[in-house]
């Protein structure tokens, strides 16, 4: 077995046994292999040992590599990180989800750009649950009113909240976001997704609620 083979099976491991110390349900869980900056082979070393749901964060990255494997039908792409407008194409005809969703303008753009012959594109809200100045995400009080917004677009599907906690305060940060989906839960019943949780903060994650867990390092070793 290749490293990544093992990373994975280790991770998929101690996420089972996370999921039987909590009493959750694995099945309610996704595991991401977070490929950003990580060449083709790796995301192919993982398909071949099982993984189907990838996370990228830079969207001609993106597009790039969904180009290149596009030979596997069933890899489901999630785009995770900052989108600016003039990016909004590339993830509009080449992701399965995106997780960062920020403003009305750039769902409008993913809306009127996504293809017609491609399922409505699945995705979340992005909270700024530590208040950082300097980060990605809207304000907590923001939520409904773009929740409101995002769901009346034909071609998006709201799924539900993403965030990345400021170092330090992630189990005050997942404690509120969980009480943030089900406050959404209570509009729009189909958004019951929480991405949060990265290689280092999963199990507390999972400990609040979350649905997605993004793992780069864990899987795929360290990043330059
Ligand atoms: C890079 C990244 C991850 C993965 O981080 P690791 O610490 O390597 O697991 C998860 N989520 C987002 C939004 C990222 O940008």
């Amino acid at each position: 077995m290749n490293n990544i083979a093992e990373q994975l099976q280790l991770a998929y491991h101690n996420l089972t046994q996370k999921c039987l110390q909590l009493s959750a349900n694995i099945d309610t869980v996704q595991l991401l292999a977070v490929s950003k900056t990580k060449p083709v082979s790796a995301i192919e070393a993982a398909y071949q040992a099982g993984q189907r749901h990838f996370g990228e964060n830079y969207p001609q990255e993106l597009a790039t590599k969904a180009t290149e494997l596009s030979g596997y039908a069933d890899i489901c792409w999630h785009f995770i990180g900052p989108l600016q407008s003039n990016k909004t194409r590339l993830v509009a005809e080449h992701a399965h989800w995106v997780h960062s969703i920020e403003r009305l303008k750039i769902a409008q753009r993913l809306n009127e750009q996504r293809p017609a012959t491609l399922k409505k594109l699945k995705v979340l809200l992005q909270i700024n649950i530590s208040d950082e100045a300097s980060k990605a995400g809207i304000a907590p009080a923001d939520m409904l009113q773009l929740a409101e917004a995002v769901n009346q677009l034909p071609q998006l599907e709201l799924k539900g909240l993403m965030a990345i906690p400021a170092p330090g305060q992630s189990e005050t940060a997942f404690a509120a976001m969980q009480q943030l989906s089900l406050q959404l839960q209570q509009r729009y019943a189909q958004a019951t997704e929480l991405s949060m949780g990265m290689s280092d903060d999963w199990p507390l994650a999972l400990r609040y609620g979350a649905t997605m867990i993004r793992l780069g390092t864990a899987i795929f070793g360290a990043r330059d």
